[in-house]
């Protein structure tokens, strides 16, 4: 009974190994080497893009993407209150102005209405998050950025291969980037993609990732560019867990049904959303109850992990934040409170997650939770 069930682990094999020792004993262990290209081609297929490149960290890849399509200080850029900080700080960086606005209860993405109610003559972009797997509303989306001439940056760093009507995200924006941190669908252990079907964007995104080097004049540099190159090694690992997306994908979705067999039963309990029309890649499997304070949620978490269940509670509002103006979303405060994500990867077998499930449900029974 010794058994813990961590959130979030990579899954390691041979290939990741085989790839990862090539590089090393090639001697290309920076930012140049065969992994890098092989790996950028091998994500814009994935995607259906004409552009990839790849990048530190998502991080470092949504700053290069917001100064690559023209946003600077004195813009405003629209985000969706609930998402992972680095959406906010990369924006932060350009010196443009944070707007966080409402999501949407069933996706948890941003709210297109909201969006709409938040322009103003200084709004430059909206960056819409996939959150948790699920794709964004990104017809609307598109079509409000278009009536008002803004450009869309795609943060799809929790949704590789999440789709909208067939098309994969990081295709249907401006640009897109991904991340592969050591919990995201795939990893590379830190990295990051750009991805674009702009030329524009591309180019400017490639010069500036590296300190902006004229391409004719070496050490000649005519702005101020990053060091936001991708290792080698990085990329070779990458390069085996695109290999393998496939089977990561499809995993996850037979994880979710076991999920959905174990718990959907208790009409108080929801587990992620599936908007019709789109594919959810399930990043992680969230678990909201109706009708619980923060406090419960958190006394819910303490006990799990005393089964030996690790969970992690929703983001927190962005604008809740010391650092960020405060706003009206009281959909994303409503939520932010009631959600847990449990165990969500690959390598989770049909029986870890009834275990998982079983000590939810115990933990839910003994809080007078469930009938
Ligand atoms: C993980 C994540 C990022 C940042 O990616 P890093 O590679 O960790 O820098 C950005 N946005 C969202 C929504 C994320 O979940």
């Amino acid at each position: 009974m010794n058994q813990f069930f961590p959130v979030s682990q990579p899954s390691i094999g041979e290939q990741e190994l085989a790839y990862v020792s090539d590089a090393v004993k090639s001697g290309w262990v920076s930012s140049i080497g065969k992994y890098i290209e092989l790996f950028e081609t091998s994500f814009a297929q994935f995607c259906g893009t004409r552009y990839a490149l790849a990048v530190s960290n998502g991080t470092t890849g949504l700053h290069l993407a917001l100064v690559s399509m023209g946003v600077q200080a004195g813009d405003e850029v629209i985000i969706p209150d609930l998402t992972f900080v680095a959406t906010a700080n990369a924006v932060a960086y350009t010196g443009a102005r944070v707007v966080t606005v409402d999501i949407d209860s069933r996706t948890l993405c941003i709210d297109p209405g909201a969006v709409e109610r938040a322009i103003t003559p200084r709004t430059r972009a909206i960056i819409p998050v996939h959150l948790y797997g699920h794709a964004a509303h990104m017809g609307r989306l598109m079509a409000i950025a278009k009536t008002h001439g803004l450009v869309v940056l795609e943060d799809a760093a929790e949704a590789h291969g999440a789709e909208i009507r067939g098309q994969r995200v990081g295709s249907l924006g401006d640009c897109g980037v991904f991340s592969f941190y050591g919990n995201k669908v795939i990893t590379s252990g830190e990295g990051g993609m750009l991805t674009t079907n702009d030329a524009g964007i591309y180019a400017k995104a490639r010069l500036l990732r590296d300190h902006a080097m004229s391409a004719d004049k070496r050490y000649w540099h005519t702005e101020v560019g990053y060091n936001y190159r991708m290792t080698n090694l990085q990329a070779a690992l990458g390069v085996a867990q695109m290999e393998r997306i496939d089977e990561f994908l499809a995993k996850r979705q037979q994880i979710m049904q076991w999920y959905r067999a174990n718990l959907e039963p208790h009409p108080k309990l929801q587990l992620n959303y599936q908007e019709p029309g789109t594919k959810n890649v399930y990043w992680m499997v969230c678990l909201e109850m109706t009708g619980i304070t923060e406090s419960v949620r958190n006394d819910i978490m303490v006990r799990l992990r005393e089964l030996g269940v690790d969970t992690r509670p929703y983001f927190y509002p962005v604008s809740d934040m010391p650092m960020y103006e405060r706003a009206e979303t009281p959909v994303a405060h409503d939520i932010s409170g009631r959600g847990i994500n449990l165990p969500s990867y690959t390598d989770l077998s049909k029986d870890d997650v009834r275990h998982i499930c079983g000590a939810v449900q115990e933990v839910l029974f003994k809080m007078d939770l469930l009938q």
